[in-house]
């Protein structure tokens, strides 16, 4: 049976861990090739790769800090020397620093809008270079706290209401070029990310079990396959959405 993404290539940014490398193996698991960037963890992005060559996929691991020009066009860069071109770019790479209003800080503010807003476009304006005049899928990764805007997530939830807008706007300037652009917007889900920051443990994930209609905290395989989704044609007539896949929270 062919494969829904089988002959497509993929970058999905910060995908050494967490949500980001569980899109990596399901879009590779769907056929695609697939660039698994990271910042830090080099052995977590081979392991990646390393797990998706071990069954019948290709992918290669490229180092890039997704807030900074230079390394997001060296992605890219790779990315054209690796597959020649590319029909698909998730940009999952961001980072979640809560703090109340009092801690608020220019560090803190410029540290997670220059990752979750201004690499998100930096990222999809040379993606868009290589989409050609095919087209392509943008899967922005989102949050569901641009709904519930939870207390000490000001800049945090400010990145992510501008990775809504901008998933608006860039749809309807890069639809007439067969470019679709959408969000998803998950709830809690347990990741190395939210482990460190103790959320998938504590009080967020009580209030969680309580709130959310489907009781639970989500895992990454709750992600992945509306990644496939939004990256395959089954989906080829959506763009400008934003996808809650929260558990109804
Ligand atoms: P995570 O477990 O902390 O993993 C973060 C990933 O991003 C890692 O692969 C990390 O790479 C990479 N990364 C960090 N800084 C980077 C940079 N400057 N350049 C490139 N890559 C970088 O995070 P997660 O929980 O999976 O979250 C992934 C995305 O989902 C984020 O955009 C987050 O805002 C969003 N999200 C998460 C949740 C949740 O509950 N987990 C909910 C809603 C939205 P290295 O390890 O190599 O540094």
């Amino acid at each position: 049976m062919t494969k829904k993404l089988e002959g497509k290539t993929a970058v999905v940014t910060g995908a050494s861990k967490g949500i980001g490398a569980a899109i990596a193996r399901d879009l590779a698991a769907a056929g695609a090739r697939v660039v698994v960037n990271y910042a830090s963890s080099k052995e977590g992005a081979e392991k990646v790769v390393a797990d998706i060559v071990a069954k019948g996929g290709k992918a290669v691991a490229v180092h890039g800090d997704m807030s900074k020009a230079a390394d997001v066009a060296h992605l890219f860069a790779e990315t054209k020397k690796s597959y020649g071109g590319l029909d698909i770019l998730v940009n999952n790479a961001g980072i979640y620093k809560f703090a109340p209003l009092e801690e608020v800080t220019e560090e803190l503010f410029h540290s997670q809008f220059n990752l979750n807003v201004l690499g998100l476009l930096m990222a999809t304006k040379e993606a868009v270079k290589l989409f050609g005049d095919k087209g392509g899928s943008v899967i922005n990764i989102s949050s569901t706290v641009t709904r519930i805007t939870p207390p000490h997530s000001s800049v945090y939830s400010a990145t992510k209401g501008a990775v809504d807008a901008i998933t608006g706007v860039l749809a309807k300037e890069l639809g007439p070029r067969k470019i679709r652009v959408n969000a998803i917007n998950p709830g809690l889900i347990a990741t190395e990310g939210t482990h460190v920051g103790g959320m998938s443990e504590g009080d967020m994930k009580g209030w969680i079990e309580a709130t959310a209609p489907l009781g639970r905290i989500g895992q990454v395989d709750d992600i992945a396959p509306t990644a496939v989704y939004l990256a395959s044609d089954d989906s080829k007539y959506m763009t400008g959405q934003t996808l809650f896949v929260s558990g109804g929270l």
